[in-house]
């Protein structure tokens, strides 16, 4: 069974089509990495699964489930964004432990989760400084650590590198990879990073004007690109 099925699904804005009967099935533990120009869809597709946009047609199933009219709680998904929006008068483990506090899990059980993912993601000297004392790198760390102390379903992540400078970029970049190979969490990412893209896919996806171009390996789509499109974008001489 996979983990997100994605099926036939449509989304318009008023008279506005932007997806055009998306069929997508991700595997439990797999990175998939949608690309494609800015307007294509990304974000809408995403937002749809998180359950922030509604669907116009076609299905969206999750764990077998049809979640459709499943409100965002109740998906546990976690999503990553590129504007981090921490919460500045909370210190690191406050922002980390916060969605959990709202479920009134019990507090050890909160300590324990925000500790195991400050140490994954080298947070732990910093768990009680507040947002402003720390860097932009340190920042998105955070917001990746909210998204794990929630054992979701899986991650969808919407650019979210795309603040950072290229240093940081690719730090975080192989930072990300890390946990992914760490949790083997089902992953749905967002970029329109050609390199992230190749590093992080063990399928990219390639959008174009609300339709889906090609789904495959980096290599499959560096390789025997399906058109002109995919191979522009990913830069193979095709
Ligand atoms: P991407 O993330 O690939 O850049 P988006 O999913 O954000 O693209 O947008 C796809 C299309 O849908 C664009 O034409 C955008 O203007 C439009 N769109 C997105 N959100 C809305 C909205 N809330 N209302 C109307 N149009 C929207
Ligand atoms: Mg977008």
């Amino acid at each position: 069974m996979a983990a997100i099925d994605i099926r036939a699904v449509d989304k318009s804005f008023q008279k506005l089509k932007v997806l055009h009967s998306v069929d997508l099935s991700i595997d439990k533990g797999e990175f998939i990495v949608l690309v494609g120009p800015s307007g294509c869809g990304k974000s809408t597709l995403l937002r749809m699964i998180a359950g922030l946009e509604e669907v116009t047609g076609g299905e969206i199933v999750i764990g077998g489930k049809r979640v459709n009219d499943l409100p965002p709680k109740e998906r546990n998904l976690a999503m990553v964004f590129q504007s981090y929006a921490l919460y500045p008068h909370m210190t690191v483990a406050g922002n980390m432990s916060y969605s959990l506090r709202l479920r009134k899990i019990a507090k050890e059980k909160i300590a324990t989760a925000v500790a195991g993912a400050a140490d994954i993601l080298g947070l732990a000297p910093l768990v009680e400084r507040r947002p402003r004392q720390l860097s932009g790198g340190q920042r998105q760390r955070v917001a990746m650590g909210r998204a794990i102390v929630r054992e979701p379903q899986a991650f969808l992540w919407d650019e979210p590198l795309s603040n950072l400078d290229a240093r940081l970029r690719e730090q975080m970049r192989a930072e990300i990879k890390k946990l992914h190979r760490r949790l083997g969490a089902t992953s749905i990412y967002v970029t329109h990073d050609q390199i992230e893209a190749m590093t992080l896919a063990d399928r990219i996806v390639a959008m174009e004007a609300g339709t889906i171009q090609q789904i495959g390996s980096p290599e499959d789509l560096y390789e025997r690109p399906a058109n002109r499109f995919v191979a522009g974008f990913i830069g193979s001489p095709a």
